[in-house]
């Protein structure tokens, strides 16, 4: 028997098809496409899941995450402190604000911002810490808030991986002055498109950046500041507002399938993440190997597909060599040996039991 091919991802229509056809087909029908009925509702729905008191449908998560930045009037002069580990539109937002990223390494279980790492560059400078939420795994937030505080400094989260992820039962982006989500279509909840929101329990700030995503206009005419133009538009808001009742189920449907793969590939040579907190909702199953590269090959002769997350720690990614530098040992290490594994609400049984036997075959 040939095994079958399984594609690290799949983007087709899945339960969702029929909602998400209506939702495109209303807006269209309805003639109305930006800053409409659609974007209230659906920020009014993924706040409520959220946990937070309000959301702001915005371009896309990197504009969310630089919004709230400039909500909170952090910008040129100031440091933020960000993981070296993370996608690179992390870094990217800082200094889209006009504030300079300050790099920091990971912790080497959680794989995201390691608060003793935090504490070794904060200076006079540090304005806010920009935790990641990276592959669905919580930051260790009550760590992190405690150091801000005693800093005097603002927190933001990025949440771009980890909707409805929970951080010792809290909700993520609850703990500092709120947290910027993605909707890319390859994230846990996908548009169509780009899109992206902020949210927050801080009306003021919701209010601020309400006005910031939409040129600064707090009337229709009146432009108060420049702001920038990024709207989430009616046609992506209605899509999310169709699949957000799904999404509590694709969520289980991740744990159940990266608890499959914690039980049944330890022993087969590779690291596999310990489970820190049962509030991760595992965006990624990132497991590290020393021979990363022949494990991909094996994997791949098997039909399947991995991909890396990320091949490059950021301080290293030319873009931001000349912002300030930091020894990241950790995140060196990490990104050379990290891998992922397919992991989606639409993986089988059948699926997963071939991506344990390959993997297991590799080394055992
Ligand atoms: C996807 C992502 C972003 C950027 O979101 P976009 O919607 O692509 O702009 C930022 N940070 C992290 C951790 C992400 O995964």
């Amino acid at each position: 028997m040939t095994a079958a091919r399984v594609p690290f991802l799949s983007l087709q229509p899945g339960e969702d098809a029929d909602a998400t056809d209506a939702a495109i087909r209303r807006v269209i029908d309805r003639g109305r496409f930006i800053l409409g009925p659609e974007v209230e509702g659906f920020e009014q729905d993924f706040a409520t899941v959220s946990g937070l008191a309000h959301a702001v449908g915005v371009g896309n998560g990197t504009d969310a995450l630089c919004l709230l930045l400039q909500g909170l009037g952090i910008g040129r002069g100031d440091e933020v402190i960000t993981p070296s580990l993370s996608a690179g539109f992390t870094a990217v937002a800082v200094i889209m604000s006009g504030a300079t990223p300050v790099f920091a390494d990971i912790n080497p279980d959680r794989l995201t911002l390691d608060p003793s790492a935090v504490q070794a560059v904060i200076s006079s400078r540090t304005a806010a810490l920009l935790p990641v939420h990276l592959y669905g795994q919580p930051a260790d937030m009550p760590a992190i808030t405690q150091l801000a505080a005693r800093h005097n400094l603002a927190v933001i989260e990025d949440c771009c991986q980890a909707p409805l992820a929970t951080c010792q039962g809290r909700p993520i982006g609850t703990f500092g002055h709120g947290g910027a989500f993605s909707f890319y279509p390859t994230k846990n909840l996908g548009a169509v498109g780009d899109g992206g929101a902020v949210c927050t329990n801080d009306a003021a700030l919701a209010d601020r950046i309400r006005r910031l995503r939409n040129g600064g206009l707090s009337t229709p005419s009146f432009h108060e500041f420049a702001g920038m133009n990024s709207r989430l538009d009616e046609i992506q808001a209605a899509v999310l507002r169709a699949r957000l009742p799904f999404l509590s189920r694709w969520t289980e449907r991740r744990r159940s399938l990266a608890a499959r793969y914690r039980e049944q590939l330890p022993g087969a040579g590779v690291v596999v993440p310990a489970e820190i907190d049962p509030g991760n909702v595992y965006h990624l199953f990132p497991i590290r190997s020393e021979e990363r590269e022949r494990l991909r090959e094996h994997l791949q002769a098997s039909g399947i597909e991995t991909m890396i997350h990320y091949p490059m720690p950021l301080p290293h990614q030319p873009a931001f060599t000349d912002q300030k530098p930091a020894e990241s040992p950790i995140a060196d290490t990490v990104c050379r040996e990290v891998m992922s594994l397919p992991l989606h609400p639409a993986l089988t049984e059948a699926a997963a039991s071939q991506v344990i036997s390959a993997v297991r075959a590799f080394t055992g």
